[in-house]
């Protein structure tokens, strides 16, 4: 085993990040909630990894169902019609949003969100510009990374993808515009119309419904009914990125089934192979798909629809469906988010908790004034932030927390049961001191 930590250490990257300081942990097997390292400690996965082991570890109708189709055809040229293809599209029918009937496949969220950028621009040409958040993620190539509105996580600025205009987001816990909820108005909605109309040659939104990386953002109830009718009135393309809220991570298949609004186009990838293999979703209305007829989908990859990751699409969706994982995100959600307040008593440090479901962040603060505690460049110069250090602990006490600069997201796999939430809020509660 320590030939393979040397050998990992060497000769591969550690992303997002300086290399000098990492000390990979190898990961021999996994088994629910929980995985265990090569001497055989177990730790309860507290955040499904980067929120996307939403099944779980070890699910055997999945696995079968991938072995099944490596059995059976294991490439074929997308130009060719898989039989999963066809079986993994009408299961998606089903959960979609209603009015988006035509998928690409790929295997990424960022790709997943590349095509939604070109197509987007392809349909309402000659529009190109595209409204994004700051406090955004959308993926780390160049266009995604140019829609990511988080300037930290750019590096390369300014090669980055030209035509994004950036808007604030509906952050009440540290309003960008310093405004309070609901006097404002939601003042941050209606600033988009504006946008929109100074711009000018706007051919589409993309927002995460639910903010993930950048601090589970939880808009107040009215928000993204606004904004989705701010698009239409001005026919510009709605683009909900469910890459991290899709999947029964809030409690419904999308997050969008929150307000019932219907996107123009919806990508998503994590929980749609619940992370068994690589996949990527951009999800269109029929009338882009219509418009493909006589326009060229400039756009593909040699592992575009590929037949094993497509294998995963209807096993995962029959599991959620089983299980009746909606529900019970439901009501694994409402504990979760009681137990974590009792944390936000019990610690002075805890500045905000907000979530939905399964998606939580708890957001850390040094003094009264909510002061962060670091920000990404903290973070990627090496330099780690007490929240960093907070998850470290709760590491070598056997529970994996995925954190941001200044906060933790806590979002466990959707199979997770109360005792094992409690564990992990049991560790949280002797790392937080830390920050007291
Ligand atoms: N969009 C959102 C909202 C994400 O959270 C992520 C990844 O965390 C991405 C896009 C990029 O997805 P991937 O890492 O699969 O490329």
């Amino acid at each position: 085993m320590d030939d393979d930590k040397k050998i990992i250490r060497e000769h591969t990257f550690k992303t997002w990040s300086k290399q000098s300081s990492w000390e990979p942990i190898i990961v021999t097997s996994s088994r629910g909630v929980y995985f265990y390292d090569s001497n055989g400690k177990k730790y309860l996965d507290f955040s499904s990894q980067f929120v996307n082991v939403n099944l779980g570890y070890g699910n055997e109708r999945v696995i079968n169902a991938i072995k099944e189709q490596l059995d059976t055809l294991q490439y074929i040229n997308p130009s060719f019609g898989a039989v999963v293809r066809a079986k993994a599209t009408k299961a998606l029918l089903e959960v979609m949003p209603k009015n988006l009937t035509k998928f690409f496949f790929s295997t990424s969220g960022t790709e997943a969100n590349e095509a939604a950028v070109k197509v987007s621009r392809l349909y309402k040409k000659p529009s190109y510009k595209i409204l994004a958040r700051y406090r955004s993620y959308h993926g780390s190539t160049e266009a995604s990374i140019s829609l990511t509105g988080d300037y930290r996580r750019w590096f390369v600025e300014p090669n980055t993808m030209p035509g994004v205009v950036r808007f604030p987001e509906p952050y009440c816990f540290r309003c960008p515009l310093k405004l309070k909820y609901p006097e404002c108005n939601l003042a941050c909605a209606n600033y988009v119309d504006y946008i929109i109309k100074q711009e000018k040659n706007v051919a589409a939104i993309i927002v995460e419904p639910i903010t993930g990386t950048n601090g589970v953002i939880v808009p107040p109830k009215e928000y993204m009914p606004l904004l989705w009718k701010i698009a239409k009135e001005n026919d510009v393309l709605f683009i909900a990125d469910e890459v991290m809220t899709g999947w029964g991570r809030v409690g419904e298949w999308f997050a969008v089934n929150l307000w019932n609004i219907q996107p123009d186009i919806l990508t998503t990838a994590k929980g749609a192979s619940a992370s068994y293999v690589p996949i990527g979703i951009t999800a269109f209305n029929k009338e882009i798909g219509e418009f493909f007829e006589d326009h060229i989908f400039a756009h593909g990859h040699t592992f575009e629809a590929h037949p094993v990751s497509l294998a995963a699409i209807p096993a995962v969706i029959e599991e959620y469906k089983r299980l009746n994982l909606l529900s019970h995100v439901k009501v694994m959600g409402e504990y979760l988010g009681k137990r974590l307040l009792e944390l936000k008593e019990r610690h002075k440090s805890i500045g905000d908790i907000r979530g939905i479901g399964l998606f939580w962040a708890v957001e850390l603060v040094k003094d009264k004034n909510n002061t962060p505690f670091g920000d990404y460049e903290d973070k990627y110069e090496g330099k780690p932030t007490v929240v960093d250090i907070i998850s470290k602990k709760a590491l070598e006490k056997g529970v994996y927390v995925y954190n941001g600069p200044s906060w933790l997201i806590i979002s466990p796999p959707l199979i997770i049961n109360k005792e094992e939430i409690d564990q992990g809020i049991e560790t949280l509660d002797e790392v937080i001191k830390e920050a007291d």
